[in-house]
């Protein structure tokens, strides 16, 4: 496993609960993924010695961090196999191929603009109206990286204090929704989708997902089908997710997509017979599908730390719910914003896991 964050861990503890034995690399001596790992190699993703070691111990090599250099991936691949591929991985490093990969699937992204130089910003004015928003090209999660911007003005010194790199300018849409799909593909070709998830973010930053979604199944469908479509195109192995805006005229557009295991995904854990985490170490190890069928209704919410403040949260509420699981991700030190950990509330209907999910988490605060 490439990569030591909580996407590392939860495949880790899969990987482990079906026997295999697994290697981290990450840099990081304190690492969620480490924690559980069979070795630790503590390491740059660039450290060629590092990474000939750790390519000759590994039978199958995945990742959980689309940031891993693709010379990293290319560089493993002489060792053994590695899924997903770096000509996958790459794509979703930058966000202007991304949306040019979109495009060539046949699939809308949301409208924007390629802005290399300031100049670009004016050439714009035809195609994204304003408010905006100005996104790095490479390098953001969790909303960073992103400035709205109400004019070509406010763009121009978004973009220089930004330090002028590669980004995109994207028209702001009217959501009426968001939604995800996370999905495994085999080295056969096979595609296996998850249920469609729900997705509330505050702040840039997810913050409870709602599955099944509240769309109609039609919607449903042409989300699974059109991420079946990018994981073909790419030839893609292991499980990935995909992130739709839902507009309020009815458009379902591309936001984004991750080359691994997603936030989005975190309900599979508890509430399908298969978790995305299990799907991947099935994927990579070329073994079948698991099982993707929803057992319960499920909301999961996301554990910042925010709600840390000076020592850990008062738990007592979300235990005594004993239908809700919590989900800790070993990590040492809790800052604004940090994903800490989640829990997920099962309830006969999704109205009724919404209600008890947000009272736990008014009691976190
Ligand atoms: P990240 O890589 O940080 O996840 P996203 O592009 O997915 O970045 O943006 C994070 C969130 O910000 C989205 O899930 C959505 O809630 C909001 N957002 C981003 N872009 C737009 C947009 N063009 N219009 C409306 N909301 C947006
Ligand atoms: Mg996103």
């Amino acid at each position: 496993m490439l990569g030591g964050g909580q996407l590392g861990r939860m495949f880790t503890v899969a990987a482990r609960t079906l026997g295999y034995r697994v290697i981290v690399l990450e840099p990081d001596l304190h690492s969620p993924a480490a924690q559980f790992a069979d070795e630790h190699i503590i390491a740059p993703y660039d450290d060629q010695t590092a990474l000939a070691l750790f390519g000759k111990a590994c039978d199958v090599v995945t990742t959980e961090f689309e940031n891993i250099p693709a010379a990293t991936l290319e560089f493993l691949a002489q060792y053994c196999p590695v899924r997903p591929s770096a000509n996958a991985v790459k794509m979703a490093q930058d966000r202007i191929v991304e949306k040019e990969f979109v495009r060539s699937c046949g699939l809308s992204p949301v409208p924007f603009a390629t802005i290399r130089t300031p100049a670009d910003i004016a050439a714009a004015q035809g195609s994204v109206t304003y408010p905006a928003i100005l996104k790095t090209a490479r390098f953001g999660y969790d909303g960073k990286g992103q400035v709205t911007v109400k004019s070509a003005q406010e763009a121009e010194a978004a973009f220089a204090e930004l330090g002028q790199v590669d980004c995109v300018l994207e028209q702001r849409v009217e959501l009426e929704r968001e939604i995800s799909v996370i999905l495994a593909r085999s080295t056969r070709g096979e595609v296996r989708c998850f249920p469609v998830a729900e997705n509330e973010h505050r702040n840039g930053i997810l913050h409870q997902t709602i599955v099944p979604a509240r769309i109609d199944s039609k919607l449903a469908e042409a989300a699974q089908t059109a991420s079946a479509r990018m994981a073909e195109q790419l030839a893609f192995v292991g499980v990935m997710a995909v992130e739709f805006f839902l507009t309020r005229q009815g458009e379902l557009l591309v936001n984004e997509m991750a080359p691994r295991t997603h936030n989005s995904g975190h309900y599979t854990l508890d509430a399908c017979i298969t978790s995305q985490f299990e799907q991947q170490v099935r994927m990579v190890c070329e073994l079948p599908f698991g099982d993707t069928r929803l057992l319960s209704p499920v909301v999961m919410v996301n554990l910042l730390g925010d709600v840390w403040h000076d020592a850990q949260p008062d738990w007592l509420a979300l235990l005594q719910s004993a239908n809700t699981k919590l989900h800790l991700y070993g990590k040492r030190e809790a800052r604004v914003g940090r994903k800490m950990g989640h829990y997920c509330t099962l309830a006969a209907d999704t109205d009724s896991a919404i209600q008890e999910a947000e009272h736990i988490f008014q009691q976190l605060q």
